[in-house]
């Protein structure tokens, strides 16, 4: 495999405006020497997000803020994939809650087009969270890694913990949904925390 560049520490933006996964990634962060600053605190634009895939995404984010604020900078492109809707919402998760962000909408309507598909079983509600990473530098350089969590869709959401679709997505091996859960079992399993694994593996100093 090919030499990844590596983080020496320090600073790092954030590029991410979502209050969600803003906490996530700094709880993840956390147990590293690594000082997060979110990209809207240093006032950077959102840019327009028109990949065609979750890296492709997390690339043009992470890009954007590395360049603006000329510092290394790290991005989350992630979705709620259904197997019975050929992978939708995907990476259209953000824009089914339309512009209110309205998380209770975007879940009824997957939960109307599985039943319009007839996925009714478990089997037929197969669903996973998708994660990219990108660690990015001014320069250009990217390095970005997926990861991923599979369970089931179920109805009606249940828990008020986590954000997004979590109140109706319960994980393989489990009753509770990622909702229900506290944020440690969550980040022990989340597809965020898989992507997040490989990312430090590959490119953080192991201390
Ligand atoms: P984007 O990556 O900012 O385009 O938005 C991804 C969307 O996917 C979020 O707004 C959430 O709705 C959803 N999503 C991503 N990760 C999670 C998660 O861990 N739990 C619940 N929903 C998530």
């Amino acid at each position: 495999m090919r030499e990844r560049r590596k983080f020496e520490g320090g600073k790092l933006v954030v590029a991410s405006h979502n209050p969600g996964k803003l906490r996530e990634i700094s709880d993840l962060l956390a147990p590293f020497d690594v000082e997060p600053i979110s990209a809207g605190s240093l006032g950077l634009p959102e840019p327009v997000e028109d990949g065609d895939s979750f890296i492709a995404n997390a690339e043009i984010k992470a890009l954007a803020s590395a360049r603006g604020a000329n510092m290394l900078a790290l991005s989350d492109d992630s979705g709620f994939a259904l197997e019975a809707l050929d992978g939708a919402p995907g990476i259209y998760s953000a824009r089914w809650a339309g512009p209110g962000k309205d998380f209770s909408l975007a879940m009824r309507k997957v939960e109307d087009e599985l039943e319009k598909k007839g996925a009714m079983t478990p089997k037929a509600r197969a669903a996973q969270f998708i994660c990219a990473l990108t660690l990015a530098w001014p320069d250009g350089h990217v390095e970005s890694f997926e990861g991923r969590v599979e369970g089931t869709a179920i109805w009606p959401p249940r828990g008020n913990k986590g954000f997004g679709y979590d109140p109706m997505f319960v994980p393989n091996g489990y009753d509770m949904t990622f909702a229900e859960m506290e944020p440690e079992a969550k980040h022990a399993m989340s597809h965020r925390a898989d992507a997040f694994r490989q990312l430090i593996d590959a490119c953080f100093k192991q201390k």
